[in-house]
Formats: structure tokens, C-alpha cells, sequence
């Protein structure tokens, strides 16, 4: 009796192994033909400097309505396109659909001091990368320090040496390097002078009950000013209220981004946005 479950224990669980691997495989299909049917979007969510509440930046974030009408969270299908080797492409067009609209809101009016754009560390080490970039910032006409490239803490972990030589190269173009979701991983603050890495983004998960939360209040106090002490900015993820505002601000945290100030938008929605004729933060226009 017991092996029969067993058994039917183990068919159950490739049944569903295979269902997963097919999810992957269509959804990265699905992907591939987006891509050229110039489905994916990138939307914009403003960054904003904690001294005055100007808006210093903007980070882009990809969008993907898939065909069927379901928005495909940006978690889902970058996990699959780092699997199924297309993050590559994606990620190519994130970074040259940003530029481009960072070129266009130039043309219009003020610049804007930073464009924030994620990048997979599959990406950064594919041939050409760095090269490409630099093609691409040229044609545009955007300074390299300019554009800020967020990798996640893993990349830093992983694969240290051709990572290390990576960053630096990327470095040395003169782009900047920042730490997303900074605080989750395994990487202590001390352990990021080994790179070349000029700001630290610190994980919305402690910023969420920061007002609350003596634990959370110490790290993100902690982060702030080791990073600061180490010549690095901190910025604070998913900032949704004045009270978190004001316990960041205490702690000298440099920026903020969050729905407080506006959720990720639309590339003219950010061009009016610089142009100061849309309130980005509605009590701030008073
Ligand atoms: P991330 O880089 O940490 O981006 C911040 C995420 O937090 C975004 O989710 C944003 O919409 C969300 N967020 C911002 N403010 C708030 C807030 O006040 N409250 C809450 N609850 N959430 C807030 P999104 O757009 O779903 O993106 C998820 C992740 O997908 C990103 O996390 C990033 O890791 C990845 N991603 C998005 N676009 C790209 C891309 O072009 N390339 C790569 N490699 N990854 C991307
Ligand atoms: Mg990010
Ligand atoms: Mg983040
Ligand atoms: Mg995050």
C-alpha cells in the first residue's frame, strides 16, 4: 500500500514538473513573438530626492499585456526569460526603448539627471554588452553617468571575479552601478567595496513597516549611514506614506520612490511630469 502511494506520489509530481516545464516553454514562446509583435511596454516611476522632492530620476520597468488579456507580472516573465536564454533581446529593448524616450524627454525640455534601468546578470555577460551600450548612449546623445543600471544583489555573489571585472568595465564607460533590493540577499555593506557601486537601493520589505518596526527602523538607519560613510547614495523602494518619508529623511537616506509620489507611468505622463506641468505628488503642489 505504501509503495502504491509512493508511486503514485512520484507520478503526480513529474505530472506537475511537466506542466511547469511547458508553462516555461510557452510563456517563453509567448515572449519571443511579443517581442516581435512590439508587445512589451516600459512604464517609468519617478525618483525622488529626499532634500527638496525634486524629481532626480525615473526607473523603468517593463509591462507585458499577454494576448489573452492577462497583465504577465515582470517577476514571471523575466524569470523566464533568464531560463530560456531570451533575456538577452528583452532586455535589450527595456534598455533601448529607455534611452530613446530619455532622448525624446531631452528634446523637449530639461533633462533629467538619471534613467534607472534593471539588468539580469545572464545579460550583462552576454558578447557585446557593454559595447552596445555604449552605441546605443552615443546615438542618443546621453552621458554614461546618466544611465544607472540596477542588478540585484545574487550578481554580486555569484560568479565574483567575472562579475567584479564586469561592473568595472561598465564602471570605467563611466554608467553607474546600482544595488536593487538591497538587505535580502547575503551580501553585507562592507562586502560591496570589492565593486564599483555608487548606489544602494534599499528592498521595499523594510521600508513597508519601517514606521512600526524596531528591527526594520535599525537596518534601513544602519544602511543609510554605512552606505553614506562608504561614499554610496540609498534609496528607499515602495514609499507609501509621510511617516515613512520622515523616518527615511531622518535617516539620511539620499532618495525615495514609491507610490507616495506616483506609481510607474506613462514615458509623456513622465514628460509633463518633468516639464512641472502634472503634479507628481498632489500635496505637493499646494
Ligand atoms: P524592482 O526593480 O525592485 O522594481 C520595483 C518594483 O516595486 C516595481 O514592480 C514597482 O512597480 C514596485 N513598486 C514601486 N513603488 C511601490 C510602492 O510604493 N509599493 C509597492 N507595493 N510596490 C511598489 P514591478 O514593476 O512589478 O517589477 C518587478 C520587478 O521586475 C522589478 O523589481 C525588477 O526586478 C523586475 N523588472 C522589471 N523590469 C525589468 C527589466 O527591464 N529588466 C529586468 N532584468 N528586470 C526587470
Ligand atoms: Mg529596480
Ligand atoms: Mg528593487
Ligand atoms: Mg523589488
Amino acid at each position: 500500500k505504501a509503495k502504491n502511494a509512493g508511486r503514485n506520489q512520484f507520478a503526480v509530481f513529474t505530472r506537475e514538473m511537466f506542466a511547469q516545464a511547458q508553462h516555461r516553454l510557452h510563456l517563453s514562446r509567448d515572449i519571443r513573438h511579443a517581442l516581435e509583435d512590439g508587445d512589451f511596454r516600459v512604464v517609468y516611476q519617478p525618483i525622488i530626492d529626499i532634500r527638496d522632492l525634486s524629481m532626480i530620476g525615473v526607473e523603468a520597468l517593463l509591462r507585458w499585456e499577454h494576448s489573452d488579456g492577462y497583465a504577465v507580472p515582470p517577476q514571471e516573465f523575466i524569470r523566464v526569460a533568464e531560463e530560456t536564454g531570451i533575456i538577452g533581446r528583452l532586455g535589450q529593448f527595456a534598455l533601448d526603448r529607455a534611452l530613446s524616450d530619455m532622448a525624446h524627454w531631452k528634446s523637449l525640455s530639461a533633462d533629467l539627471p538619471w534613467l534607472a534601468v534593471n539588468v539580469s546578470g545572464a545579460q550583462i555577460h552576454e558578447a557585446g554588452f557593454a559595447e552596445q551600450l555604449s552605441v546605443l548612449l552615443h546615438q542618443h546623445r546621453i552621458e554614461p553617468e546618466q544611465l544607472h543600471l540596477e542588478i540585484t544583489e545574487e550578481v554580486l555573489i555569484e560568479n565574483l571575479a567575472r562579475n567584479r571585472r564586469m561592473l568595472h568595465k561598465l564602471d570605467e564607460i563611466g554608467m553607474r552601478i546600482v544595488v536593487d533590493d538591497f538587505g535580502v540577499g547575503y551580501s553585507s555593506l562592507s562586502y560591496l567595496k570589492n565593486f564599483p557601486i555608487s548606489v544602494v537601493k534599499i528592498d521595499r520589505g523594510f521600508v513597508r513597516d519601517i514606521v512600526s518596526d524596531p528591527e526594520d527602523q535599525a537596518i534601513t538607519r544602519t544602511i543609510c549611514s554605512l552606505a553614506g560613510d562608504l561614499g554610496m547614495q540609498t534609496v528607499a523602494e515602495g514609499v507609501e506614506t509621510d511617516e515613512q518619508l520622515a523616518l527615511l529623511a531622518s535617516y539620511r537616506c539620499s532618495f525615495a520612490q514609491g507610490f507616495l509620489f506616483s506609481r510607474p507611468a506613462e514615458a509623456d505622463d513622465i514628460a509633463e511630469m518633468i516639464a512641472g506641468s502634472l503634479p507628481w505628488r498632489e500635496e505637493s503642489a499646494g
